[in-house]
């Protein structure tokens, strides 16, 4: 039997239509759209403390990068309409103590009402590759540590700031042992046998994809971006490009 495979896909904020705050914004109508579309097809979304192998049947990750509050204004009765289930990785620093991002009550009501998970995301939301040992050790730490105090959880699941990362980050990331998951940001879809064995693939949902564009993302029409993706991170690898700001 061939193996099933698992889609991630991910949002940053979702909005009223000529509003937000990050350039990765998705309009809140095309959303829930989007939703209707996961729902009516069959989709089963999953946390990722709910992986398996086996994987259920038309498995997909609905995930949010940085906890941003509209997450929490907008998509989150969207998610409730639909029984759609959320991922949401959070750059602890930034949450409660920046207007732009969930407070920690938003993420403890989120997750209360269990359509939603949190994720680990950093601490400072910075480049992994500019990383020492140490400095993968603190941020990775504090980030659980903090996830632990507020919501009482652990988490499981790494996303890569910027989807930039090399192999020696990588070996620092797992030496930590903290994760199970180690999310990047390229196109494609994985074989439930490897989820635990290499970074994951994501994709990414714009603003401008029709539901016809979205459905055949999902269905993996647009897989082969992937290899594009990753030549262009090996090329920033290669000339040392590290990202130096956050901009959401
Ligand atoms: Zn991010």
């Amino acid at each position: 039997m061939s193996k099933r495979r698992l889609l991630i896909i991910y949002y940053h904020e979702v909005v009223e239509q000529g509003k937000g705050y990050s350039y990765q914004k998705i309009e809140k109508d095309k959303f829930e759209e989007q939703m209707k579309y996961l729902s009516e097809n069959g989709y089963q979304t999953l946390f990722f403390s709910e992986l398996s192998d086996p994987l259920p049947e038309k498995a997909v990750i609905v995930s949010f990068d940085d906890g941003l509050k509209t997450v929490f204004d907008n998509a989150f009765s969207i998610m409730q309409k639909y029984g759609i289930k959320g991922n949401v990785y959070l750059p602890t620093a930034y949450i409660g103590n920046d207007e732009h991002f969930m407070d920690w009550n938003m993420a403890r009501a989120l997750c209360d009402s269990g359509l939603f998970e949190m994720q680990a995301h950093t601490h400072n939301h910075t480049d992994i590759r500019t990383y020492s040992v140490e400095d993968m050790s603190t941020e990775v730490n504090t980030s659980s540590d903090i996830l632990r105090r507020e919501l009482d959880f652990e988490p499981t699941a790494f996303c890569i700031p910027f989807g930039m990362y090399d192999r020696k980050s990588i070996l620092k990331l797992k030496k930590t042992n903290k994760y199970k998951y180690i999310l990047g940001s390229y196109y494609g879809r994985v074989s439930e046998n490897r989820l635990n064995s290499i970074v994951l693939p994501r994709i990414g949902i714009s603003n401008d994809d029709s539901i016809e564009k979205f459905g055949d993302k999902i269905k993996g029409k647009y897989d082969w971006k992937g290899i594009l993706q990753r030549i262009r991170l090996l090329t920033s690898n290669i000339s040392k490009r590290y990202v130096e700001v956050y901009e959401v």
